[in-house]
This record gives structure tokens, sequence and C-alpha cells, in this order.
């Protein structure tokens, strides 16, 4: 039983991020809001926020603090983030965690608890490297450390599985050193506040959701 449901999951790429908070959204009826996702989702559907997103996406650069802010503060009033949510890949930036507030403020909420994903560079760049990501509804395995059942389909929901053209040796390495400029900071900035909370990211799914659910209690 978890008590706190407002929640931002921090970490670099490839910490598990999307992994833990699919499964936990789905068991906890919490809103999995994963930036990543629904930028991508606008690029494939070539939408104006989509055209203006891909140059970004597609070289693992930031797309800029206001564009996302405003994708989470519309998506935060839709009626399924009513039980809770995790916002996953957001906020990137510090301006960005102070847009989030005042798009929280707006409509009377606030934020429970921010996990941290914690893992070493190295091991971060083997998974990311290995990943391979459902098409369909975005489930993440890995060639290495979880395949599928079945090479190249998505045991969730049987869509095919890719290599996401951002987890390239050299673009996943863009991003991690992105992820150490810009979204890092946010680490002291959330402890400081005291909503920190640090959760081992090295293990499997199946040691590190209970990890976070005892977090979340
Ligand atoms: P992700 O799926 O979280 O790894 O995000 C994939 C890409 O989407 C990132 O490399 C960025 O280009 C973009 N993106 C996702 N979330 C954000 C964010 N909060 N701020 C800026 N860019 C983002």
């Amino acid at each position: 039983m978890i008590t706190k449901k407002n929640l931002i999951f921090l970490g670099a790429p490839g910490a598990g991020k999307g992994t833990l908070a699919q499964i936990l959204c789905e068991k906890e009826k919490l809103a999995h809001i994963s930036t990543g996702d629904i930028l991508r989702a606008e690029i494939a559907k070539g939408s104006e926020l989509g055209k203006k997103a891909k140059h970004y996406v597609t070289t693992g650069g930031l797309v800029p603090d206001e564009i996302v802010a405003e994708m989470v503060a519309s998506r935060l009033t839709q009626p399924d983030c009513k039980p809770g949510f995790a916002l996953d890949g957001f906020p990137r930036t510090i301006p960005q965690a102070e847009l989030l507030d005042k798009a929280l403020a707006k409509i009377a909420k606030k934020i429970d608890a921010v996990v941290y994903f914690h893992a070493g560079e190295e091991l971060l760049i083997s998974r990311l490297t290995a990943r391979l990501t459902c098409k369909k509804c975005g489930s993440n395995f890995n060639r290495i450390y979880s395949p599928p059942a079945k090479e190249g389909v998505c045991d969730r929901c049987g869509g095919e599985l890719y290599q996401r053209p951002d987890d390239s040796l050299e673009t996943a390495k863009n991003r991690l050193k992105l992820y150490n400029e810009q979204t890092a900071p946010l680490i002291p900035y959330y402890r400081s506040k005291g909503m920190l909370s640090q959760l081992d990211a090295s293990m499997s799914k199946d040691k590190s959701y209970p990890a976070l659910l005892a977090l979340l209690k």
C-alpha cells in the first residue's frame, strides 16, 4: 500500500525509471507521464509540437523548457491524473522544476516524493545501447539483461521491438553528458527541500520494484 502518489522519477537515461513507472502506474492506477513517450508520439504524428521537438529528440538534446513544461501542465489537468501520477523524465532542468511548481499550484496539487534512481555510468551505457523498445506500448526490454520471450516481439502487447535511434552509443553518451550538466543539479535541489528518496537502480526490476514500494509507503 503506497501513500505517496504524486511522484517525480529522477535519474539518468537508462536508470530504469520508465520500466518501474510503467509497472507502478499499472498496479496502482496512476497516470504514467513520460515526456519522452509524449514527444516521440507527437513526432510520429507530425504535429506542430512534434516538428519543433524532432531535432532535439533525435540528437539527444533537450527540448526547450517552456515547450515541455506546457505539455506537462496540460497533461496534469487530465482526469486520469486525479488518483496520482508518476512524472518520468520531467523535470530535467531547474527551470522546468520551477515551471512545474507553478503548474501544480494552479491546480492545487503538490509532489509527494521525488525518487532518485541511482546507477553507475558504465551500467547506464550498457543498458541504453542494448535497450529494445516496443513501437506500440513503449515497454522496454534489454538484449542482455531482460530479453523478450520471442525475439523482436513485445511480451506485453505483441508489438514490434526496435532500437531507439537515440540509444546509439554516441547519442547515449551525449544524453548522459547533458544529464550530468542539466539534470543532476535537481538532486541537491530536491534533497534540500527534504523531498528526495534514493533508489539503487543497479538492481533488476524484481528487486528494485519492492524497494520502490517501500519508499512510497
Ligand atoms: P526519454 O524517453 O526520457 O529518454 O526522452 C527522450 C528525449 O526526449 C530526450 O533525449 C529529449 O530530447 C526529449 N525530452 C524528454 N523529456 C524532456 C524534458 N523534460 N526536457 C527536455 N527534453 C526532453
